[in-house]
């Protein structure tokens, strides 16, 4: 790739503090590891997403989404390509009892403009650190509520580039999946059907839950949330603590003493120490219990030559 032709072009339709180059992904990401992007690009409007997809299809350049770096490992060898963020997308407003937040802003702001509103039903949102399209995505969910529940609708750009308009049952959201991977669809932007409810209560519900997150997960060192999902039957982080796991460490990265389920950044781990520790605990579950974990984390980019 002629990264300096892609990077002119990038420039000709944002702006130049919009295209960062040879870009440290762990500065975006919340395991704060992983190598670097070869173009990082920043969109401030949606004509320049579809611009940017344009031009990586026409040049024939690899493309990688990122939201907020919450359920990612970027591999040490970092992201070939272009890497686009749409974090300054991230307006929030409300119309009546239905929130619409594009797509980079944080599901935690919109809950917490939900709760602005009086409005009820994103309360289980208030502590999950992803963007709004990352939480479409995952169809991200805790304490016994999901994306799911409260999503009316979305506008995506499929792999044609066209603006699409869908009801929230297209998009096939089932537990941490979505078919937003299968399809290539990039979220713009989400609507949200809640209901009027009482600010006190909502806040209420909201403190508790953010009083019970704060106590369970090591949010003192950089992580990316819960590794694995539930296994049927089981609770991933019950399984590691009984295989004895809790403290693991290899390099930097270690099974967090805190909560199982966390893999946390102790002391500048690389991904590739990350990545081993992931599979450790994997195969020792295995051995122990027959069960397998699956990721929820998403693992991407390269390894270092
Ligand atoms: C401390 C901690 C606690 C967590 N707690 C929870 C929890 O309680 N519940 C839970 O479900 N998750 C939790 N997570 C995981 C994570 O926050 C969610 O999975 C979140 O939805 C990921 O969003 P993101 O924007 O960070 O996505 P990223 O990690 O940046 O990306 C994840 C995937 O989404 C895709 N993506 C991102 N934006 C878009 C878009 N606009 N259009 C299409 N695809 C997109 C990316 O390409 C990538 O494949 C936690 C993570 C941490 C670090």
């Amino acid at each position: 790739m002629n990264n300096h032709h892609v990077y002119e072009k990038l420039n000709n339709i944002t702006s130049e503090q919009n295209v960062m180059v040879n870009e440290p992904l762990k500065n975006h990401t919340y395991t704060r590891l992983g190598g670097r992007a070869d173009l990082l690009v920043t969109p401030e409007t949606y004509e320049q997403v579809m611009g940017i997809v344009k031009i990586a299809n026409e040049e024939g350049v690899p493309f990688t989404l990122l939201g907020n770096g919450s359920n990612l490992i970027v591999k040490d060898g970092g992201i070939r390509g272009i890497v686009m963020n749409l974090n300054k997308l991230n307006e929030i407003k409300t119309d009546g009892t239905k929130v619409i937040a594009q797509s980079g802003a944080r599901i935690i702001d919109t809950s917490r403009e939900a709760l602005k509103q009086n409005l009820t039903g994103l309360e289980f949102a208030c502590g999950i650190p992803g963007s709004v399209g990352g939480a479409l995505y995952m169809n991200a969910g805790a304490y016994g509520g999901e994306i799911k529940d409260c999503l009316e609708s979305a506008i995506v750009i499929d792999r044609n580039g066209d603006l699409l308009t869908l009801n929230a049952d297209e998009l096939d959201l089932e537990y941490r999946r979505s078919n937003i991977p299968d399809k290539g669809y990039i979220v713009l932007e989400g609507t949200f059907a809640l209901k009027e409810g009482n600010y006190e209560e909502i806040k209420a519900v909201m403190d508790d839950l953010t009083f019970k997150r704060e106590s369970k997960q090591p949010l003192e060192y950089p992580s990316c949330g819960s590794v694995f999902k539930r296994p049927p039957g089981y609770f991933a982080g019950k399984l590691i603590q009984d295989s004895g796991l809790q403290g693991t460490q290899i390099g930097g990265a270690q099974v967090s003493l805190k909560h199982a389920g966390f893999i946390v950044n102790k002391d500048n781990a690389t991904a590739e120490e990350y990545i081993r520790l992931i599979r450790h605990v994997q195969t020792t579950v295995k051995d122990k219990f027959g069960v397998s974990l699956e990721r929820e984390v998403r693992i991407i980019g390269e390894d270092l030559e």
